[in-house]
């Protein structure tokens, strides 16, 4: 799968709490088991100046490595699935049906204008 998108599509990035703790999304910053890693405190080499290097992986919360929007049967069949990949990862990791349901709701009225909008964009 491409890293387009959201952060959690991204191998390396992180949204970096307070505390030097490393999330896959913002969303979970509020809650320490959704970290994927902490910040160890800075290491000055000559070569890498400030580098910040990650002590610990893996969250409690997501298996954030091993969400496949393929994995689920509505998104493997869907036209929009290479531009939504499920939306959200940590909602459908969740369960939030509703916000799933949005989701598909969302490009389903939307994608037709959005491609209308950027080809008059384009002229
Ligand atoms: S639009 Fe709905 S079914 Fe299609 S990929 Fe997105 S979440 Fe899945």
């Amino acid at each position: 799968m491409a890293e387009v998108g959201v952060v959690p599509w991204k191998k390396h990035s992180f949204v970096v709490g307070p505390n030097g703790h490393l999330f896959k999304c913002e969303l979970g910053i509020h809650d320490i088991r959704e970290a994927v890693g902490v910040l160890a405190e800075p290491t000055i080499t000559t070569k890498m100046k400030k580098r910040l290097p990650v002590v610990s992986t893996g969250s409690k919360a997501h298996a954030w490595e091993a969400f496949n929007p393929f994995d689920r049967e509505l998104c493997s069949t869907c036209q929009f699935v290479p531009i939504c990949k499920s939306g959200c990862p940590k909602k459908v990791m969740e369960g939030s049906e509703q916000f799933m349901s949005g989701t598909c709701e969302y490009w389903d009225t939307n994608f037709v204008q959005m491609v209308h909008e950027a080809y008059a964009g384009s002229k």
